[in-house]
């Protein structure tokens, strides 16, 4: 059964990496020019403004601030980095309550120096390390589980299954899971671990894009909603029958579309949203 067709932007959030070029203050403005709904902010894109003055453009534009990426990459077999993380995210965090971000999007770092479950269990610990601090600031935690192709130096948690898990042992309602097509398309679990996260009420987000065929840059060849081989009208109906209420995120890391005229390619990404997600 698919979902009902997207006929509006109301759900629709862009993250500032989607459109790279674009200084912080023209991706507010183009954003809420648009019709978009949402936006969720990359720590490399405040250029000379605080977070404080981020938030407060954001609030003038209209958009809702859905989240701040990225906190994370714990893991490390030398324990000063695996500190100097913890502070980083603790940063994060303040970065986002100035912005007025309700959530901080994790992506929870591996360290190919050692074996998975060695950072698999030190991501726990540097979750455990924030989370009094996100609590406090009511910042929600989204553990974003990445494709297993990422495994050596981005995440050592690349299945549904495994960050359900880890947000199952917090056992808090600021500890969740953020759902990204790119990253849990292929997964055989996939519907039967959505469908276990929001019984848990931890389907904290949503980040669309394609899976482009052939695909010539696993980092920074992500497709248009419709271009590739994700079924994301499916996936989308099975958190929104899972009960998310959430944003559809756009999130696109494209040396191609960068290169392209930014305003062509939020048309095209609007249109993708309503026939293609
Ligand atoms: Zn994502």
């Amino acid at each position: 059964m698919k979902p009902e067709q997207l006929t509006d932007l109301s759900r629709l959030c862009i993250h500032s990496i989607t459109t790279k070029p674009l200084d912080i203050t023209s991706a507010v403005n183009k954003y809420a020019s648009l019709g978009v709904s949402g936006i969720t902010i990359w720590r490399d894109a405040y250029g000379d403004y605080t977070p404080l003055q981020i938030g407060k453009m954001i609030g003038r534009s209209g958009l809702e601030p859905v989240s701040l990426c990225r906190g994370g990459f714990f893991p490390s077999v030398d324990e000063r980095k695996r500190k100097a993380a913890v502070n980083d995210n603790l940063t994060a965090l303040e970065e986002a309550s100035d912005m007025e971000m309700p959530m901080l999007v994790l992506v929870c770092g591996a360290d190919p120096q050692q074996l998975p479950e060695v950072s698999r269990e030190q991501i726990k610990a540097g979750i455990e390390a924030i989370l009094p601090r996100a609590e406090k600031l009511k910042i929600k935690l989204a553990i974003e589980p990445l494709h297993p192709l990422y495994a050596d130096t981005r995440s050592a948690i690349n299945t549904m299954k495994q960050a359900n898990d880890l947000a199952g042992y917090f056992n808090s309602p600021w500890v969740g899971v953020a759902v990204d097509v790119y990253h849990v398309w292929w997964d055989e679990d996939l519907f039967g671990e959505i469908v276990r996260c929001g019984k848990d009420d931890k389907l904290f987000a949503f980040h669309v894009c394609d899976w482009k065929v052939p695909t010539g840059d696993f980092l920074l060849d992500r497709g248009v909603m419709g271009e590739g081989c994700i079924d994301i009208p499916g996936i989308r109906g099975w958190m929104n029958r899972s009960g998310f209420k959430g944003f559809n995120e756009v999130e696109i890391f494209s040396q191609i579309y960068w290169k392209t005229n930014q305003d062509e390619y939020l048309n095209r990404i609007i249109d993708s949203y309503l026939t293609h997600t």
